[in-house]
């Protein structure tokens, strides 16, 4: 039984050792957000870097009304 599966149902099996994003199971976090830990993926992490920070929008979002009030 050789099964070659390319499929991301793989990744779930090393769910361990990969880093998953948490907003989309199916990509691989690149990071984590420097604010809540939450894991990101290369999307997710867009709209921080936008604005040079390693951070999930939630939180980059928390600080911009922080900063902007
Ligand atoms: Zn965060
Ligand atoms: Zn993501």
């Amino acid at each position: 039984m050789k099964r070659r599966s390319q499929s991301v149902n793989s990744i779930d099996l090393m769910a361990g050792m990969l880093l998953i994003c948490d907003q989309h199971p199916q990509r691989q976090a690149l990071r984590k957000c420097l604010m809540c830990g939450v894991l990101m993926c290369s999307e997710c992490m867009a709209f921080g870097l936008q604005f040079g920070l390693i951070m999930c929008e939630d939180c980059v979002g928390r600080l911009l009304v922080l900063s902007w009030s």
